[in-house]
């Protein structure tokens, strides 16, 4: 049979739109697939939070209202846990309780305390690490959170790095800062990436008022939760 041009533009123009809703078709089914798979694969997440202190060692007081770093930093751990279980994600806490894990108060207790919270960090195999703290320095105009990574482990540098993406879009945060390298016992003995985030400083009054309000905090965790999201997705 043959077409006439009015007829031809119609078939052409059928052709496209097959081509068009296939092409549509596939690219649907791809993104479901990678969705799916994305989702199994969040599930199969383990993230460490290690909140700082606690017990008889409270951390930095805040500069004003001598708030504890030790209670502060469990709030922001337990803020955090629950932006990680809703998203699948499998969260082992090193205390849930404002008590230490030093056991006895007697001589040696901080050490007991740093062997036992890395016992269980390296215990739960992980794929982050997260120790929250808060930081305190001589000078009061020094203020902004910042990510801390062993440099040997270019895993954890990428994940500091994540996390001080974040920070740096906080309400608090006054200027960009970089993630730096910090030698610690956590960072050094972890087995998997691992990042102690110092979430600002109670020596700052500005920053001090902020970090005593749930507003604040919820918003730390929120960042935090996003910075190693973006890691772990990577
Ligand atoms: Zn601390």
């Amino acid at each position: 049979m043959k077409l006439n041009s009015v007829e031809k533009k119609w078939s052409y123009l059928s052709v496209f739109a097959c081509a068009l809703t296939a092409v549509l078709l596939g690219v649907w089914a791809t993104l479901n697939v990678a969705d799916a798979n994305a989702k199994t694969h969040y599930e199969s997440f383990v993230v460490v939070i290690d909140a700082g202190h606690g017990g008889i060692d409270a951390g930095v007081l805040g500069k004003t209202s001598k708030v504890k770093e030790s209670d502060l930093n469990l709030d922001i751990a337990k803020k955090l846990k629950t932006h990680f279980e809703k998203a699948g994600i499998k969260v082992v806490m090193t205390r849930t309780s404002y008590g230490g894990l030093y056991g006895t108060t007697a001589k040696g207790f901080k050490k007991r305390d740093m062997q036992n919270r890395i016992k269980i960090i390296n215990d739960a195999n992980a794929d982050v690490m997260i120790s929250l703290h808060l930081n305190f320095f001589s000078s009061s105009k020094t203020r902004g959170a910042t990510a801390f990574f062993n440099a040997d482990d270019k895993n954890s540098k990428a994940l500091a790095e994540s996390i001080q993406r974040f920070f740096n879009l906080s309400s608090g945060q006054t200027r960009d800062l970089s993630a730096l390298k910090g030698d610690y016992f956590l960072l050094n003995q972890a087995n998997c990436p691992a990042v102690i985030c110092e979430c600002g400083f109670l020596s700052n009054e500005e920053e001090e008022k902020l970090l005593l309000t749930e507003t604040y905090r919820q918003e730390l965790s929120e960042l935090i939760f996003k910075g190693a999201t973006a890691f772990l997705l990577s």
